[in-house]
């Protein structure tokens, strides 16, 4: 790990982990990082852009170190959000249950580790590489987003997997419709994005001339 963050003397340490292709980081990842991070009183909320997402197209991605840096202008005036290079750096595609065993290796017992997501990426959770593993060592925090009820999570995942309903916590978050695929796709078009991320980020767009095109 490249980095290590300070512990709090006397009590475990509490992460929050966002991950994400960040492509490009929007409002609906921060207000929802900070939702976790406020309700869950966790000490850091690590940003993590994956390296080659298992799920995603490799060739529509676009290169790392731009998503890094998206990511990082986002992120750093918030004292309570860091962000990683673990999954960029990565040669192997980036699972999940990898980066808590890293974490782990690196903190010990002494460790609360949660993993923030929306509540569509918890719908895959049974699809995910050793997902009885990463339930067993660590909590999710899954944000609601229009269109993926609660509800419905409870049904698919709450009759077959039990044990997966008692590791998810619940939060509501302000509905936004807001996704990366969204921005992309306004940027290609000229229309505006202003305000569905961070000025920073949206200048970082422009200056590297991304998303002008969408990969057919
Ligand atoms: P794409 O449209 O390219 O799939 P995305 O907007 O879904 O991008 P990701 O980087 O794929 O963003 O998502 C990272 C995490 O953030 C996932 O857990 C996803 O569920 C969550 N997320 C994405 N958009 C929102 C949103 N508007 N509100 C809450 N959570 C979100
Ligand atoms: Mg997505």
């Amino acid at each position: 790990m490249s980095f290590l963050l300070p512990k709090p003397s006397g009590r475990q340490l509490s992460l929050g982990i966002m991950g994400g292709t960040f492509d490009p980081i929007h409002i609906g990842h921060l207000v929802t990082a900070e939702e976790a991070c406020q309700q869950f009183k966790l000490d850091h909320v690590i940003f993590m852009p994956s390296g080659i997402p298992p799920h995603k197209d490799r060739d529509s991605v676009t290169a790392a170190e731009h998503r890094y840096l998206m990511t990082m202008l986002a992120v750093v005036t918030n004292p309570c959000f860091t962000i990683s290079r673990l999954e960029i750096e990565s040669k192997q595609p980036s699972y999940t249950v990898e980066t808590v065993r890293r974490f782990y290796a690196q903190y010990g017992n002494d460790l609360e580790l949660y993993f923030i997501t929306g509540a569509d990426a918890i719908l895959d959770i049974i699809t995910w590489k050793d997902y009885r593993d990463i339930l067993a060592r660590c909590s999710f925090i899954a944000a609601t987003r229009p269109g993926y009820s609660l509800q419905k999570l409870q049904e698919v995942l709450g009759s077959a997997f039990p044990a997966v309903m008692q590791r998810i916590h619940l939060i509501e978050v302000p509905a936004m419709a807001i996704s990366s695929t969204e921005i992309r796709r306004r940027v290609a078009m000229g229309k505006t994005i202003r305000y569905l991320t961070s000025r920073p980020v949206e200048q970082y767009i422009y200056k590297n001339g991304l998303y002008r095109y969408i990969p057919a």
